[in-house]
């Protein structure tokens, strides 16, 4: 059997002041664009482009990591209730660590002795040097961050221009698909789609001239907003064969 140390502790009845740290999320500025939502790419030979943030995705996302917090400080005071001591051997070691806690009354929670003051000040002090390594701790986590944020641009812009790319060529697989069901559907029924003269009276059954022919296909391929896109590219856009 050991004789156990001893402790200065507060009794049974005395009053403990205990600060507690409140915050609450902010919305955060976004790490990667600096509020700006867009991203200029530039290259010396001339070709430039903007594109969304990929990381607010263009402003539209206002919680990101990491958070920022507004705090604010509070000191409870209440009476103990009782006091117990706690011993625990330490994770992967030998070491048993002692301490004392508080039961309260009102309950203001389980307070450890370090936690426990006797008076509003010194739990106010406690609470301001609570609120500073808050503080400072996410201060560090946002400018490791911004660090990140050189190593990591690279990648995020190829990747937001394959994005870009990509619903750019589901546009054109949109257009080309819409393309070839009009035209299917002139075939099909010549007589209520597809390109037809403007009769020159009711009863007379529209015919399809070379220009009216030209005209509709005008229109189509223009909607279709096809150019600019090679011929390759067209292909696999309508094609599927490969
Ligand atoms: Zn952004």
């Amino acid at each position: 059997m050991k004789s156990l140390q001893t402790f200065d502790a507060f009794a049974v009845g005395e009053t403990i002041f205990v600060a507690s740290v409140h915050q609450k999320e902010i919305p955060t500025q976004c790490p990667d664009c600096l509020g700006e939502k867009q991203w200029a790419i530039s290259m010396p030979s001339g070709v430039s482009r903007i594109i969304a943030c990929p990381r607010c995705d263009g402003g539209k996302r206002h919680w990101l990591f990491p958070m920022r917090h507004e705090r604010t400080l509070e000191v409870k005071e209440a009476k103990v209730s009782e006091v117990s001591i706690r011993c625990r051997k330490a994770h992967n070691s030998e070491k048993i660590h002692t301490g004392i806690d508080y039961s309260t009354e009102p309950y203001i929670g389980h307070v450890s002795h370090d936690r426990a003051h006797g008076s509003r000040e010194a739990a106010l002090v406690d609470g301001k040097r609570m609120l500073a390594a808050d503080a400072k701790q996410e201060d560090e986590r946002w400018r490791e961050e911004r660090e990140k944020v050189a190593t990591r641009s690279g990648q995020d812009i190829v990747a937001a221009l394959q994005a870009a790319a990509n619903e750019s060529v589901r546009d054109l697989q949109r257009n080309i698909a819409k393309l070839k069901e009009q035209m299917m559907e002139a075939i099909r029924y010549p007589t209520l789609y597809g390109p037809k003269e403007v009769r020159a009276y009711p009863s007379a059954t529209p015919r399809i001239t070379e220009q009216t022919m030209a005209d509709w296909l005008g229109n189509l391929l223009s909607e279709a907003n096809i150019e600019g896109w090679s011929e390759q590219e067209l292909h696999e856009a309508m094609c599927s064969c490969v």
